[in-house]
């Protein structure tokens, strides 16, 4: 096998919380991890130059050591003393820069493409340690599923399947970087925290509704005040048929829970009808690990 293409998919969070800041400037998090159906396609193909070489859909991404997939192809390349190369074509169809994790998770597919086009049968569990180094969502885009993240969002533990549904993702025509929103965020005794453990609980116990009624987004104390946009996506999403909603990682992305297809039908055309986000997309839990 010369080639392979793979899915990367992206993530949403069910639940986002902030612990508090370490003394070397990372914030400790406790963050729930979900794989969704919406994705980015990645084709690697092996070649006889050694050189790494990365085409993509999107003229505004970097194709050099920029890009993601690029790290996670050198870093293969360094780790395991690979001579020949590869090129890599990448379709984006994850928003960019949107609390989804889609960067991460095409450099994750490059390690596991690499992993087998190139025989090197690398246990998952080394991959996801070395993923790390190119960054702290790409260990869990290696495993998929559903996870719960500690520390630094490095210390990943596989949870139960959460229970399906369908998913309405929409993202405002605003970039939020990762950076500013943790630099803004301010923890006093007042915080109201979610309630991690308890999705957690509603996940265990396969209740949908209970999981999207305990979702929060602590990050949402920032890009709400910065970005209102954001909130009036969450109250359109939640008064047509949004079990709850809620923003993905540092947005500004939202994501709405539905209980069936006809509900969901409704959120989207909402959704559309409001013109308060540029993308609009449907989709659906992803449970399977890799
Ligand atoms: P996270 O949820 O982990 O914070 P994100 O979804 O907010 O991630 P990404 O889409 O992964 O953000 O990318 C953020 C930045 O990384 C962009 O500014 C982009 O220029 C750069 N980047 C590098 N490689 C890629 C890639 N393969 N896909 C998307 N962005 C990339």
């Amino acid at each position: 096998m010369d080639e392979v293409s793979l899915k990367a998919l992206a993530k949403i969070n069910l639940g986002l919380d902030v612990l508090g800041k370490r003394e070397d400037g990372y914030h400790e998090v406790r963050m729930i991890m979900q794989s969704i159906h919406l994705y980015d396609r990645v084709e690697i193909k092996k070649t006889k130059s050694p050189n790494i070489h990365v085409e993509t859909n999107l003229f505004y991404l970097p194709v050099d050591e920029n890009n993601l997939v690029y790290k996670a192809a050198k870093l293969m390349k360094n780790e395991f003393r690979i001579k020949e190369g590869v090129r890599i074509t990448l379709q984006k169809f994850i928003p960019v820069a949107a609390g989804l994790a889609g960067g991460s998770s095409d450099a994750a597919a490059v390690m596991v493409g690499m992993n087998r086009i190139f025989n090197l049968g690398i246990k998952q569990s080394r991959l996801m340690e070395l993923g790390l180094q190119i960054g702290a969502d790409v260990p869990f885009c290696i495993m998929r599923g559903t996870a719960l993240a500690e520390g630094i969002g490095e210390k990943l533990t596989a949870l139960p399947s959460m229970p399906k549904c369908p998913v309405l993702i929409a993202k405002p025509a605003v970039s939020v970087s990762t950076k500013h929103v943790y630099e803004q965020l301010r923890l006093t005794e007042n915080t109201v925290h979610p309630d991690i453990d308890a999705v957690i609980e509603n996940i265990r116990q396969k209740k949908l509704r209970g999981v999207a009624e305990n979702m929060g987004n602590i990050l949402e104390t920032v890009t709400v005040k910065e970005y209102p946009v954001i909130k009036e996506i969450k109250k359109v999403m939640k008064e047509n048929g949004a079990l709850n909603a809620i923003m993905s990682g540092s947005g500004p992305t939202v994501f709405g829970l539905f209980a069936n297809e006809k509900e969901i039908r409704r959120g989207y055309e909402a959704l559309k009808e409001s013109g308060l986000a540029k993308n609009v997309y449907t989709s659906d839990i992803h449970n399977n690990r890799r």
